[in-house]
C-alpha cells in the first residue's frame, strides 16, 4: 500500500460548466441537489437535464450544415423519457433491438426515420422491423437473405441499406467499431457483390450506413473519416441497383471526460461537412445525409448521485464508501472500454466548496476493488449523508451496467 503523502497527485478536472452553483450547492434542473434528492426520495440516482440536451443538439444545429439530419442513437440513453425529449428536438432515432424499436416507436416517430443497426438480429428483431416499415441497417449478406424471406411471406418490401464495414478506421477512436476484420457490417470489397444479389430480391434499397468509431476528440481524425465515408459511399453507389436515397455517416463525436480532455470544435468538422455535403449533391443527387449520435447528446446532460455511507482511513489513505458503484455505473469504474481507468469528474454536490479539501477514494459498497467511482479526488472534507456527484453519466450508465451484481437496489432515474 502506498502513502498517500508519497503519492503522485491525481490530475484533476477543471469545474464542469454545465450545471450552475449556487449557495455552494449543485443545481440540476432549477433545483439545488439535496433538495432534488429529497424528491426523489431515495440515493443513488441518475439525473439527466433536458436543457443541457437541447444546448447540445442547438450548436449541431447552428454549426453543421442544414443538410444533415440528426439521429439519436438510443443504446447510449434508452430511458423512455430521454428518448421521447430527444425524438421531438431530432429528426430521427437508431435502434438496436426489438426492445429499443418499441420504445422509439411509442414516441411516435415516423418508422421512416429509424434505423435499425446491430448484428445478430434475431427472428423477432426482424419481423418488428419488418412490420414497422423502419430502415434495416443490415449486418451480413445471411441477413439480407432471412430479410428477403420475410418480406416474401408477408407480402411486404423492406426498406435497407448496408452497413458498410469500412477499408479505412477512426483514428484513436475511443472504441473502433470499423476497419479490419469486425462482427459490424458487410466489408465494403464484398458490398458490390451482395448489391448485384440484392437486385433480385423484394427488397427497397435505400443506401449505406458507414460508421467508423465513437467518443473521438480529435477534430482531424473525424475529418478524416468523414471524408472517406463519403469517398466511400460515392465508390459503393456505382454498384448498387439504384440511387442511394440514404446515407448514414454514424456519429464518433466524444465529449471530455478526463483531465485535460477539451471539447470538440464543431467549426471545422463542420466546414468539412458543408463541402461533402456540396459533392454528395453531384454524386448522390437528392441523398438523405445522417449523422446518428449517442454520447454527444445525453452524457453531457447527465449524473449520477449517491450518498456517503461510511468514512474510514486505511494505511494513510481515505476512503469514503458510498451506496452507489459500478453495478450502477460500470463506466466510472473504468470497466467499460477503457484501456487505463482515469477518474471522471466528481464533486460533492451538497457542498461544492469546503475549507478543508482532502484527497479521498470514492468507492461504492461491492465486495471487489474494481468497485472505484474516484481514485485520489480532491473533494471538500466530506461525512455520511453528503452527496457524491459523477459528472458525465448520462451516457451508457444505468442500462450499460450489471445492475444485478450483488443484488444492490437499482438505482431511480430522472429527467429534468
Ligand atoms: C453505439 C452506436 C452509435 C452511438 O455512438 P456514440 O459514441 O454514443 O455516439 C451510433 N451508431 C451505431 C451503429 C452504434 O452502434
Amino acid at each position: 500500500m502506498s502513502d498517500s503523502a508519497s503519492a503522485p497527485k491525481m490530475p484533476q478536472h477543471a469545474r464542469m460548466s454545465q450545471f450552475d452553483v449556487v449557495d455552494n450547492c449543485l443545481q440540476i434542473g432549477g433545483l439545488p441537489l439535496p433538495e432534488l434528492a429529497r424528491n426523489i426520495g431515495r440515493t443513488p440516482f441518475y439525473a439527466y437535464d433536458s436543457k443541457v440536451m437541447d444546448a447540445q443538439v442547438t450548436a449541431l444545429r447552428t454549426a453543421l450544415p442544414p443538410e444533415i439530419h440528426l439521429h439519436y442513437a438510443m443504446k447510449a440513453n434508452p430511458m423512455p423519457e430521454v428518448v421521447r425529449h430527444l425524438a421531438s428536438i431530432t429528426d430521427g432515432l437508431d435502434v438496436a433491438s426489438a426492445g429499443e424499436l418499441r420504445v422509439a416507436l411509442q414516441t411516435g416517430v415516423n418508422p421512416a426515420c429509424i434505423s435499425f443497426a446491430g448484428p445478430g438480429k434475431s427472428a423477432q428483431d426482424l419481423t418488428a422491423a419488418v412490420t414497422s416499415g423502419v430502415i434495416i441497417n443490415m449486418e451480413s449478406v445471411g441477413e439480407m437473405q432471412r430479410i428477403a424471406a420475410l418480406a416474401d411471406s408477408t407480402g411486404t418490401r423492406p426498406k435497407v441499406a448496408i452497413r458498410v464495414n469500412p477499408d479505412f478506421e477512426l483514428k484513436s477512436a475511443g472504441m473502433k467499431m470499423g476497419s479490419g476484420p469486425k462482427p459490424f457490417g458487410v466489408d465494403a470489397e464484398q458490398v458490390p457483390a451482395m448489391l448485384e444479389e440484392m437486385a433480385s430480391l423484394p427488397l427497397e434499397f435505400m443506401g449505406f450506413h458507414i460508421f467508423s468509431g465513437s467518443q473521438n476528440l480529435r477534430e482531424q481524425a473525424i475529418i478524416e473519416a468523414q471524408t472517406k465515408t463519403f469517398e466511400l459511399a460515392f465508390r459503393l453507389s456505382q454498384s448498387a441497383p439504384c440511387p442511394v436515397r440514404w446515407l448514414n455517416i454514424g456519429g464518433g463525436l466524444g465529449i471530455p471526460y478526463f483531465p485535460g480532455e477539451q471539447r470538440l470544435d464543431l467549426n471545422p468538422i463542420a466546414s468539412n461537412l458543408a463541402e461533402l455535403v456540396e459533392a454528395a449533391k453531384v454524386q448522390l443527387p437528392g441523398v438523405e445525409i445522417v449523422m446518428e449520435l449517442g454520447r454527444y447528446l445525453t452524457a453531457e446532460a447527465g449524473i449520477y448521485v449517491c450518498e456517503i455511507v461510511d468514512k474510514k482511513v486505511s494505511r494513510g489513505e481515505t476512503f469514503l464508501v458510498t451506496n452507489g458503484g459500478l453495478h450502477h455505473h460500470l463506466a466510472v469504474s473504468g470497466n467499460f472500454g477503457q484501456v487505463i481507468r482515469k477518474n471522471y469528474p466528481v464533486c460533492l454536490g451538497n457542498r461544492v466548496e469546503g475549507d478543508t479539501p482532502e484527497e479521498v477514494n470514492v468507492v461504492g459498497p461491492l465486495c471487489t476493488p474494481l468497485d472505484i467511482l474516484g481514485h485520489r479526488v480532491t473533494l471538500p472534507a466530506a461525512a455520511p449523508g453528503d452527496l457524491i456527484v459523477i459528472f458525465q453519466s448520462g451516457a451508457y450508465g444505468l442500462t450499460a451496467s450489471p445492475l444485478d451484481f450483488l443484488s444492490h437496489p437499482h438505482p431511480a432515474e430522472v429527467l429534468l
